[in-house]
């Protein structure tokens, strides 16, 4: 996240198609969006308590968990999910050491508990850097996301 922060009312956000749940259900700002940074920040920051959960977005597999995040990350969890047919992977950067529950090759469920908010790797503040890809490419999560909450 860059020092750039504005309060979003999360209940304005428009509910996208749902496909994605939140990775977050403590979140108190979301500061930078996707195209942040002048096109190069390519996911969605946001802030939430040290050591809140994060939840896996869709049911999946693991393809990624480490604490020796490359290009900032920290630690991270990234898991891959068929969705409609769809090849959509999820990201999610930043997490405090120690608290991965998942690891590479694992399968998950929606809504279960792979790590804990924190600030590793290029962060200022305590947020989930969140991602999301389809067949591989990053998009913008927001429209991918259901109603916060959900
Ligand atoms: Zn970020």
């Amino acid at each position: 996240m860059s020092g750039g922060s504005v309060t979003v009312d999360l209940a304005s956000i428009p509910a996208g198609s749902g496909a994605i749940g939140w990775p977050l259900r403590s979140i108190s700002n979301i500061s930078d969006r996707f195209g942040a940074r002048g096109g190069s920040h390519k996911g969605v920051d946001m802030l939430a308590p040290a050591m809140s959960p994060v939840y896996a977005s869709a049911d999946g597999v693991v393809s990624q968990s480490t604490e020796g995040g490359s290009g900032g990350y920290g630690a991270y969890i990234r898991i891959e999910h068929v969705i409609d047919g769809v090849r959509v992977s999820t990201l999610y950067a930043h997490l405090s050491y120690g608290t991965r529950t998942v690891e590479a090759g694992q399968t998950v469920s929606r809504g279960q508990v792979i790590g804990g908010v924190g600030r590793t790797g290029y962060a200022t503040a305590n947020h989930v850097h969140f991602e999301v890809f389809v067949n591989n490419a990053k998009v913008d999560p927001m429209p991918h996301l259901g109603p916060y909450g959900t």
